[in-house]
């Protein structure tokens, strides 16, 4: 096992706590995973709740995504899989199922463009309220793997983004850090919200 492994397994812990403390993990929704010392990878056991993690929640998957024991890993690995090997920086994901996320269940459009929010400035790389913060929402599917061809087809072909929406599902962030990617869920959760409330959900 990884030096690390109870440290980071501690912090995915933590994370699902103040997620579940902002109403964004309800039920036993949402998955997480961060990067081990030796390329391997920390992830939720499926169906667990996310509020009452402990580390014995937190399993190690081979970097090919393959489990190291019987659990069976979250449904949605797959997703963390494509995360890792496009962006070799990304060392945690978070995958809430958070309410604004939720509501673009009722959206036709394809991406949110956040502007002008100081809160931007909670994301890697953002020093200025002035800025655009595109988030493309992509349609759900319950066939993980093709939701991630599509999800990497979109980063192929486009400018690089900080996080995505499932439609009526959820969104997915990622980070250098635990830290990071946990600033990054709340932020743009408070964003979403703040943005649908202006502009009404169905613009
Ligand atoms: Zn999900």
């Amino acid at each position: 096992m990884s030096d690390n492994f109870h440290t980071v397994a501690t912090q995915l812990v933590e994370a699902g706590r103040a997620l579940h403390e902002l109403g964004m993990v309800p039920a036993t929704s949402g998955n997480f995973s961060a990067l081990l010392d030796n390329g391997h990878i920390a992830i939720t056991v499926s169906g667990r709740h996310k509020g009452k993690l402990t580390t014995d929640d937190i399993m190690i998957l081979n970097p090919d995504g393959s489990a190291m024991d019987q659990r069976k890993p979250s449904a949605e690995t797959g997703l963390h899989l494509q995360l890792y090997k496009r962006f070799p920086s990304v060392r945690a994901i978070l995958h809430p199922h958070s309410r604004a996320a939720t509501q673009t269940a009722a959206m036709t459009k394809d991406k949110i463009v956040l502007q002008n929010y100081e809160l931007l400035k909670a994301f890697g790389g953002i020093n200025t309220h002035k800025t655009k913060m595109l988030v493309p929402i992509f349609d759900n599917d319950q066939d993980i793997n093709r939701l991630a061809g599509v999800v990497e087809s979109y980063m192929q072909a486009n400018e690089p983004i900080q996080a995505y929406i499932i439609r009526g599902h959820g969104f997915y962030c990622w980070a250098e850090s635990v830290e990071a990617v946990l600033r990054h869920c709340e932020a743009l959760e408070f964003l979403l919200q703040c943005e649908f409330q202006t502009t009404g959900l169905t613009r």
